[in-house]
């Protein structure tokens, strides 16, 4: 049997509605499956806006932009995250403080927070890691405490919640992203979420390439011009169309998500060698979004020979992120020199086996028995 980590499925309608909008003769950013997808997640998430991006990425670079970071600011990220959730705001010359995750969720640890503010803190950017939400209200009552704006990366979090309130509602500005791997797609893209109206009529303006567009489209002006800084940053709508047959979907992707992940839980819980790996830790506090599994080895080697071991059995598993903070730009754009043991050592012990919505029960028990097998002949303390 072989088994990829990831296999970027169509789940309905997709060639449907891109047909569609080549019919339709809009297939540049801004057509009908953009205003739909649009409000799709304005309905389902709560937020009070929604623009659909070429990517998560391009999302945070607009947010950078619309909080006017600039050389001098900092701003607090995790360790343990993708590149963009740091980059986007060192592309506008801030430096990152690096704060380090929780042992358990791999989530920002909401009381490494406060010791990294200072006067030229302007913002916590949180990951929801995994898709299972970070502790928000400690976070959100400290941002409250030094005026900082909170901004949620929930490129896997889409769907998921905390306290009943939907991820990505949460912070002033949240970003979501459908590339190929995430749990909703469209190749590439993502969406901007804004909770506080001051940011809007500007975000409008940003993704037009800094032209006041929108409004001239809607008669407000009686000129298309160029009003402020901005770039390129709208989906085409021909991938709208995709995303949202994809959107329609949403209990049928997430109930198989689910399935998934519980029966991986399930199956490596009753395992013998259970005790030679962690499992994943979810949040009490709220509903995860099922993005992936995970499972926490208890060495670097132990990493290296299970993904090894996985391979020559078909089965291809993958690690994740390298902590940020001790990366080579990481180094360069550090805002303090404050130690990230708990993202260190995730990177070199977190293994993530294939999760994708196709994937069926009989694969499943293939890679937990394959798992099992492993343990069998490298269990600690020999191993
Ligand atoms: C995937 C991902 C991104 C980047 O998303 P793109 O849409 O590829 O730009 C950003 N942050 C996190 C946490 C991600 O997982």
């Amino acid at each position: 049997m072989q088994i990829s980590f990831n296999h970027p499925g169509f789940v309905a309608k997709e060639l449907l509605y891109i047909a569609e909008a080549i019919q339709r003769e809009h297939t540049s950013g801004g057509g009908p499956f953009t205003a739909k997808c649009n409000l799709f997640f304005e309905s389902q998430l709560h937020v009070q806006k929604s623009i659909l991006t070429t990517s998560c990425t391009d999302a945070l670079e607009m947010t950078a932009l619309l909080l006017n970071i600039q050389p001098g600011d900092e701003v607090i990220v995790p360790s343990f995250t993708f590149v963009s959730s740091a980059s986007a705001f060192t592309l506008r010359g801030a430096k990152i403080a690096f704060a380090d995750v929780r042992p358990d969720t791999c989530n920002i640890d909401e009381t490494k927070i406060e010791a990294l503010i200072n006067s030229k803190t302007k913002a916590i950017i949180v990951v929801h890691y995994a898709g299972v939400p970070c502790e928000m209200d400690a976070i959100l009552s400290l941002a409250k405490k030094h005026s900082l704006v909170v901004i949620e990366d929930n490129a896997h979090g889409l769907f998921a919640s905390y306290k009943g309130r939907p991820l990505g509602s949460l912070g002033s500005m949240a970003t979501l992203s459908f590339h190929e791997t995430k749990n909703f797609t469209c190749g590439e893209g993502g969406a901007l979420l804004l909770n506080d109206n001051q940011y809007i009529e500007r975000a409008e303006v940003l993704k037009d390439k800094g032209t006041n567009r929108k409004q001239f489209l809607s008669g407000q002006v009686d000129k298309y011009t160029w009003v402020d800084h901005g770039s390129s940053f709208l989906l085409a709508d021909l991938l709208a169309a995709f995303l949202y047959a994809q959107l329609e979907q949403r209990e049928k992707v997430q109930r198989l998500r689910e399935n998934i992940w519980n029966r991986y839980f399930i199956g490596l819980q009753n395992s013998k060698f259970a005790e030679n790996f962690e499992l994943p830790t979810t949040n009490p506090h709220g509903q995860q979004a099922f993005h992936m599994f995970y499972l926490k080895m208890k060495t670097p080697e132990q990493r290296s020979a299970f993904i090894e071991w996985m391979k020559s059995q078909g089965i291809q598993c993958v690690f994740h992120y390298q902590s940020l903070h001790s990366s080579p730009m990481g180094r360069k754009v550090r805002a303090s020199n404050n130690e990230c043991p708990i993202s260190d050592s995730l990177s070199t012990r977190l293994v993530r086996l294939p999760f994708y919505n196709e994937l069926s029960e009989e694969q499943i028990d293939y890679i937990v028995k394959k798992t099992d097998q492993f343990f069998s002949s490298h269990s600690l303390p020999n191993f």
